[in-house]
């Protein structure tokens, strides 16, 4: 199957107070592109920046020669959203996203579109030697192999935000109604084909990292409910295993009570705990159900597209036809 080519490359960044960076940034993402053999726009958002950031992305869109485009949110609405945001202004065929901490190097682009023109939809990398402290990387690992079992695609580094995306990825992107999303695990979810490449990370030069620990726990929790409801579901199984637990000692007692007399029972305490548990693993149980309704209603309310086409081949193919059109 041959695959479209690309025309013109897409940058997105979101920025969030990065004043600082945002100079070597431009430069830096520039030169880069202009190595590029296809066209290309690199556009900033800024999320609502406090600082001089916006200021200087409208002073960086207003000179032509540049193809900058300057996207300005009105307050801070999170990385993720910032990008779906950036993607809404499109008109590449591939779209890069990229951090502008500059922790991932802008002259890695040229590699990223090399790769996706062998073919592939998505195309991650993975940070070699991560500059990041412990706790973030140890968190990271649990959680890219949580993720790798759920999707079944592998690939090593979910945190890395140096992507490249076909267009029709970015398309299906934007088709889900959901407010809170993971880019790279939604991408996936639509890829057909992915590859990584290895890319060097450097620390942060300026300022701090924009994730405070509440924003990283809510972050895993976007992560969490983008990719599964089965949280919502262990609900029901712990029930079982309490209220299974609670049965079984239950008849523990009443064996042990006809073997060795009333006095053993100890007045009735452990019958008390055997009950207790059968009911609480009832409630439990009850829970889950709720959550299985709950999981259901959130799947229909998000409606991502049942399924994706990503090409129909034949004389009167209609191309990408979604359920969703063929609905309507
Ligand atoms: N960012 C954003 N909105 C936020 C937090 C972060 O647009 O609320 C941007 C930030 O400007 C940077 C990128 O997301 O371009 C990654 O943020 P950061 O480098 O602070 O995250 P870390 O590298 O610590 O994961
Ligand atoms: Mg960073």
């Amino acid at each position: 199957m041959k695959f479209d080519e690309i025309k013109k490359v897409s940058v997105v960044i979101p920025v969030f107070n990065e004043e600082a960076s945002l100079p070597a940034l431009l430069t830096r993402t520039l030169s880069a592109c202009h190595q590029l053999t296809q066209s290309f726009e690199i556009i900033l958002i800024d999320d609502g920046s406090t600082d001089n950031s916006a200021q200087l992305l409208a002073a960086a869109a207003e000179q032509p020669e540049n193809s900058v485009i300057a996207v300005l949110l009105n307050r801070n609405y999170g990385q993720h959203a910032a990008i779906m945001a950036g993607f809404n202004q499109v008109s590449g065929d591939l779209i890069i996203t990229l951090d502008a901490d500059l922790q991932n190097p802008p002259e890695e682009i040229p590699r990223l579109v090399q790769k996706a023109e062998e073919g592939y939809d998505v195309v991650g990398s993975v940070r070699a030697q991560r500059q990041d402290s412990w706790f973030r990387k140890k968190a990271s690992k649990i959680i890219n192999k949580t993720i790798q079992r759920a999707t079944g695609k592998a690939m090593g580094d979910y945190g890395c935000m140096l992507r490249a995306y076909r267009r029709h990825i970015v398309n299906a992107m934007l088709e889900c109604r959901e407010r809170s999303t993971f880019i790279p695990i939604l991408a996936n979810t639509f890829a057909r084909r992915t590859a990584e490449i290895s890319v060097l990370h450097a620390e942060r030069e300026f300022g701090d990292s924009k994730y405070s620990f509440m924003k990283l726990v809510n972050l895993m929790f976007d992560l969490i409910t983008c990719l599964t409801t089965t949280p919502l579901r262990l609900l029901s199984v712990v029930g079982s295993v309490i209220a299974l637990f609670g049965f079984l000692l239950a008849l523990a007692l009443i064996f042990m009570r006809l073997i060795f007399g009333s006095e053993w029972a100890a007045e009735g305490v452990f019958t008390l705990f055997a009950v207790l548990f059968m009911f609480i693993g009832a409630q439990f149980v009850g829970m889950g159900l709720l959550g299985e309704y709950i999981g259901r209603i959130y799947t229909d309310v998000r409606a991502r597209p049942r399924y994706f086409v990503q090409k129909v081949i034949g004389a009167t193919a209609k191309d990408n036809v979604t359920d969703q059109e063929n609905n309507s």
